[in-house]
């Protein structure tokens, strides 16, 4: 699903250059469930970021579900990320001024789905994440772990390839980040490709493969005996 061989990746600040990735390799399967750990600063938002195709690489191949992306104008890389490309962030970016419904019905407007059709459907996904009687309410009428549910269904709906999720428990106190890795395990299950930004090791746990990245390279990449989130949450 995703081939990334040699990626590098440098800031320029000023006359100093801030080499953050140094030679990234790696490949996910469909079906993976991939978190992402380093400490603050190691460049994970970066690699998920160049995954994600909102920044690119300066040196590398990156291939996505047989897709070489590289050299694409920013229409073509917008039409790419809409139709592979699923995003959960720390804070959510949902829109304050719309419904849960209307956040989860967004990606289909781009998509050109009719109003009939993507309301329905932002209905179902909303559903499927537990939150269906909060279609109407707006997002500063909803938890933090809610928020999180409905920035969820609003990545899922556009049917993404890859779901990519920088700290998505980042905000979140330990028992409503086990309710939201519960339903990111839930979506994996049906073989959902998901990588997910993590510091939080018992967040790691609970994914099927952990990624360590140090000094702008890979230094661990190994299989875990996932936790099942739901054994958490009551
Ligand atoms: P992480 O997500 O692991 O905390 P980041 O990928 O956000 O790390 O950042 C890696 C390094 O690159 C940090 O030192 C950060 O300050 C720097 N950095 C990130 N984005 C930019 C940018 N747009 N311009 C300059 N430096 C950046
Ligand atoms: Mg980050």
């Amino acid at each position: 699903m995703i081939e990334i061989k040699d990626l590098h990746k440098s800031y320029q600040m000023g006359s100093n250059t801030l080499h953050v990735l140094k030679g990234i390799n790696f490949n996910v399967e469909a079906g993976e469930l991939v978190a992402i750990m380093g400490s603050s600063g190691s460049g994970k938002s970066t690699l998920l970021n160049i995954l994600g195709m909102l920044d690119v690489a300066d040196t590398g191949s990156y291939v996505l579900d047989g897709v070489p992306i590289e050299n694409m104008n920013e229409t073509k890389a917008a039409q790419y990320r809409n139709k592979f490309l699923g995003f959960v962030f720390q804070s959510f970016n949902l829109i304050n001024y719309k419904t849960a419904q209307e956040n989860v019905a967004l990606p289909l407007y781009y998509q050109r789905v009719s109003r009939k059709v993507r309301n329905e459907k932002a209905l179902e996904y909303l559903d499927q994440v537990g939150l269906k009687p909060w279609a109407t309410h707006l997002p500063s009428e909803l938890s933090g772990g809610q928020k999180q549910r409905v920035a969820i269904a609003r990545a899922m709906a556009a049917e993404p390839k890859v779901l990519l999720a920088d700290e998505p428990t980042g905000a979140l106190d330990s028992k409503t980040s086990y309710e939201v890795m519960d339903l990111i395990q839930q979506i994996n299950d049906k073989g959902n490709t998901i990588l997910v930004v993590t510091h939080e090791p018992d967040i790691a746990e609970m994914c099927k493969r952990v990624v360590i990245l140090k000094d702008g390279v890979i230094v661990e990449d190994k299989k875990v005996n996932q936790k099942r989130a739901s054994a958490y949450v009551q």
